[in-house]
This record gives structure tokens, C-alpha cells and sequence, in this order.
């Protein structure tokens, strides 16, 4: 229902690129709606957002207001913030200074905040808006199967699923995960599942956030109802009110049209060479391998990858961060394995950091070899392009389960990622079993697709979230 005062959201992701992505999305899908925002990011990851991208010109153009602004992240000035840093806010010193900082700002900001969507991983967040009367939405970036496995930790410990015994119960299948039956293995598990002891502090952590998120007004997941109806159904037993509005990509696309290949909200300044070389391809031909904003590798795992795709029989674009290899010498690193790739230059391409949906959606790329980030999951599955899993921590390890046992438009070498696993997997998917997998990819892209256009599951969602955000506003 519209009313004559526009409503005032309020955004606060963790500082990461796989977090930020979908939450400045859902930003601008609200902002095109005549909502006002106020997007908050860390100090650190605004100045780098204003190096890389146009984002302030952009954003500048909602007439309802779009305003970025920033906020401590409790950490000194002099920490490094590279790698996997961030969950050193949840420290309680840091979490501490984030929370006053946020309380203050609440109490201060003109026009009153009518809601506030937060990442689910801030826990915090939802006492300062219990104590401040603000009705809060946790927007879960990551997969729902992961949200739920998260949640039903403590379950699987009193059914004595969990603790993993060891190397030789990793395929063990789990059966007490209801909407999760389909061979469903321990190594399938979030990695933090592998831990030895369940009372860990990560794991105690993440259940702790996870079961506090549902306890929030609602829950945001960046899925479709077509992609993971059978968990949202489970998920939906235990929070009060679920909106799956996704591929959150996918949904601005559908709703901004031609708007939306102006704007990249990355980290790391784009490398769109690439897109020259891709030019110059055959259709299909291209195997794109890229592992994400976190994922760090070995001098070895990067040195297996790479005769993995040479002696493969498709050609390939690699993505490496500069930061992306672990060990003392990691320039030197990263040097070696370049000064490799100097020698396939024929059969590859290598940049720093790729524009990925642009580069998921050429018509050379055949296959995507992918860390089975949540994010990157779902840029593929609605660019219709099989992948190869190769999946680190976290939720990859579930998110690879998922693509090939459930939506079969992949294979998954979870734990046995050496460079004849990758040569045999890459030819699969490229060669072999090339027509098989195209056909499945491209069958769950038009359904995903779909769900994001009018009438569709995740368009009916979002116009609910919409509506219910208006509501509180009146
Ligand atoms: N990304 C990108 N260029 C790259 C690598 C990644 O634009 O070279 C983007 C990618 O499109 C995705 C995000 O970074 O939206 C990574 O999120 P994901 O959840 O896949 O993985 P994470 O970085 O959180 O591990």
C-alpha cells in the first residue's frame, strides 16, 4: 500500500564481498521502489568501494535517498584486513565498539529508521533493535542448506550424527537432516562440521547466530523457491517468516533491465581484458576458473590446478588474487605460478580479479570451476553454466553437494582436488559429457529465471518484503 512518507531502510552487511554483494542489491531493488537507504560499510571496505567502482555517482540517482555511509568495524587501524579477517569482529572487544556505534547512529539518524535488514551473522544487531523498538530482517547471504545444517547442529549431536569419527566416516550418509535426504554424506557438511569437538568456539558461535537470526522479524535467503523448495519448507517449521527473493542478481536485473551492466560493486578493480580474450573464443569452449573473494590455496593446489587445465582439453580463464596464495613467499608465489601460465598463453588467460557475471555470461564459457561460493553458485546457475566444484570451507562443501546431487548441473571433487581429478573433471563437463550438462544447466536456468520475473516465486516475495517493509512505515 503506498502512503505518502516513503520508509527508511537501514543496511548493515559483514564487511566481505560475498556479503556485500547480494545486501547492495536488495538495497537498490528497495531504492528503485522510492524506499530510502542508508547503506552502512566498514571504513576500510567504503574507501575501497569508492577506488574501484562509481558507486556514489550511482546510487546518487534515487530520488528517495541512497545514502553510503560508514561505521567502525571495532578493529585497530593498523590490522591488515586481508584473508578471512572479518570474524575477528565478533571478538568481544571489537563487537562491543560496533554495537555502541551502531546504537548511536540509530538513536541520531534523520529521518527515523522504519527497519533494518542486516546480515545474519550479526547478532548484535538484533539486541540493539529489540532495545530501540526497530523491527529487523536477517538477510542469510549464504545457502539455505547451509543455513540449515547450521540450525540443526545441535540435533544431529543428540541424535549422534555429529562428531565425525574420524577420515573413514566421511561418507557416512546423515538421516537426520529432513529436506536434505539425497545422499546426503558427512563430507557434505559445512567444513566446520568436521570439527572433532562440537563444543568448539566457531561452532558454538555460528549455531548461536544462526538460531538468533530466525528469532528476527524475518528471514531474508538469497534463493528461489524452484532452487531449494524441499529446505525452505524445513526452514519455514522454525521461522516465523521466510522471503526467498532470489537470485537476488537475477531479480535487479528483471526489475532494473539495461541499468543494471552499468554498476559492479567490487573490491578488487576489474580485470576486463578478459572479456577481449573471451571475444576472440569459440562458443563454449572456455572452462572459467575462479575461486572467490577468501579462498586462499597452496603454492601446490595452484601448481595441481594449473596442469590440471593444461592437460585438459578446453581452453581457460583464471582468476588468481594477488592475495590468494598461502605461505611465507607469497609474491614469489604467485610469480612462479604466473611465470607457468607465460607458458600456456596459447591455452589461457589469467587475471587478478574477473567481472564475473559478465564473464558467466559470454558465449565462449562452457564451464565454470568454481570454489562453490554461494554467490558465484547462483551467477552460474542462472547463466545456465555447468560447473566443477572444488569447494574450501564453509558452506562450499554443502553448496557443491547441492549442484551435483540435487540439481545434477555438475560434479563435485570435494577432497580429491589434484591435478588428474581436475584434467578428468574439466574434460566431463567440457567434452565428454559436454551436451548432458548443458542441457540440465540450461533447463534450471530458465526455471530460475523465471521465478524472478512477474508472477514468479522470488518477484512475489520481494513485492511481499515490499509491501511489508511500507506497512511498518505507516
Ligand atoms: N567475484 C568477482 N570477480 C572475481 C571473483 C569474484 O566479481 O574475480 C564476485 C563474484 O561474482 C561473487 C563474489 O565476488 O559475487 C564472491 O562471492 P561468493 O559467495 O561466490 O564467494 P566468497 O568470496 O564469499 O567466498
Amino acid at each position: 500500500m503506498e502512503t505518502g512518507r516513503c520508509p527508511h531502510v537501514l543496511f548493515f552487511p559483514i564487511p566481505s564481498q560475498g556479503h556485500m554483494n547480494p545486501m547492495i542489491k536488495l538495497a537498490e531493488l528497495l531504492a528503485l521502489t522510492g524506499i530510502r537507504i542508508t547503506f552502512l560499510n566498514t571504513h576500510h571496505n567504503h574507501e575501497r568501494l569508492l577506488k574501484f567502482t562509481n558507486m556514489a555517482a550511482h546510487f546518487a540517482r534515487y530520488p528517495a535517498g541512497f545514502e553510503l555511509r560508514t561505521i567502525t568495524d571495532g578493529l585497530p587501524e593498523d590490522h591488515p584486513r586481508s584473508g578471512h579477517w572479518f570474524p575477528e569482529m565478533f571478538e568481544d572487544g571489537p563487537e562491543m565498539k560496533i554495537k555502541q556505534s551502531l546504537r548511536e547512529m540509530l538513536v541520531d539518524i534523520i529521518p527515523p529508521v522504519d527497519c533494518m535488514i542486516v546480515d545474519a551473522f550479526l547478532g548484535f544487531a538484533l539486541d540493539v533493535a529489540r532495545e530501540l523498538g526497530i523491527p529487523i530482517f536477517c538477510f542469510r547471504t549464504s545457502s539455505p542448506c547451509c543455513f540449515w545444517t547450521s540450525y540443526s547442529i545441535p540435533d544431529m549431536i543428540q541424535a549422534g550424527e555429529l562428531p565425525i569419527k574420524g577420515s573413514e566416516d566421511m561418507d557416512r550418509l546423515i538421516t537426520t537432516l529432513p529436506g536434505m535426504e539425497t545422499h546426503f554424506r558427512c563430507r557434505d557438511l559445512p567444513s566446520y562440521c568436521r570439527a572433532t569437538d562440537m563444543e568448539d568456539a566457531f561452532i558454538k558461535l555460528l549455531v548461536k547466530q544462526t538460531r538468533k537470526s530466525a528469532k528476527a522479524n524475518a528471514l531474508i535467503l538469497n534463493t528461489a523457491e524452484e532452487l531449494d523448495g524441499p529446505i525452505l519448507s524445513q526452514i519455514r517449521t522454525q521461522c516465523p517468516n521466510v522471503y526467498a527473493i532470489g537470485p537476488i542478481n537475477a531479480q535487479l536485473k528483471s526489475r532494473n533491465g539495461e541499468l543494471y551492466h552499468h554498476f559492479s560493486n567490487t573490491l578488487w578493480e576489474e580485470d576486463k581484458t578478459c572479456i577481449s580474450w573471451l571475444n576472440k573464443q569459440s562458443n563454449r569452449s572456455v572452462t572459467y576458473a575462479c575461486f572467490g573473494s577468501l579462498t586462499s590455496m597452496s603454492r601446490e593446489q595452484l601448481i595441481e590446478l594449473w596442469y590440471g587445465l593444461v592437460n585438459s582439453n578446453s581452453k581457460f580463464l583464471l582468476v588468481v588474487r594477488p592475495d590468494s596464495v598461502i605461505g611465507k613467499d607469497e609474491g614469489e608465489d604467485v610469480d612462479v605460478v604466473k611465470e607457468l601460465f607465460d607458458k600456456s598463453k596459447d591455452r589461457g588467460y589469467i587475471v587478478d580479479w574477473a567481472p564475473q557475471e559478465a564473464v558467466l555470461n559470454h558465449p565462449a564459457v562452457g564451464g565454470f570451476l568454481t570454489h562453490s561460493g554461494w554467490n558465484s553458485t547462483l551467477e552460474a546457475v542462472v547463466a545456465g553454466v555447468p560447473m566443477i566444484c572444488w569447494p574450501y570451507f564453509g558452506d562450499q562443501q554443502v553448496n557443491s553437494w547441492i549442484v551435483s546431487e540435487v540439481w545434477r548441473i555438475g560434479l563435485d571433487m570435494k577432497d580429491v582436488c589434484d591435478r588428474k581429478m581436475v584434467e578428468k573433471m574439466v574434460n566431463d563437463v567440457m567434452v565428454d559429457r559436454k551436451e548432458e550438462f548443458a542441457k540440465s544447466a540450461a533447463e534450471l536456468a530458465k526455471l530460475t529465471n523465471q521465478s524472478v520475473r512477474v508472477d514468479g516465486s522470488s518477484y512475489c516475495n520481494l513485492d511481499r518484503l515490499i509491501g511489508d517493509i511500507r506497512e511498518m512505515s505507516l
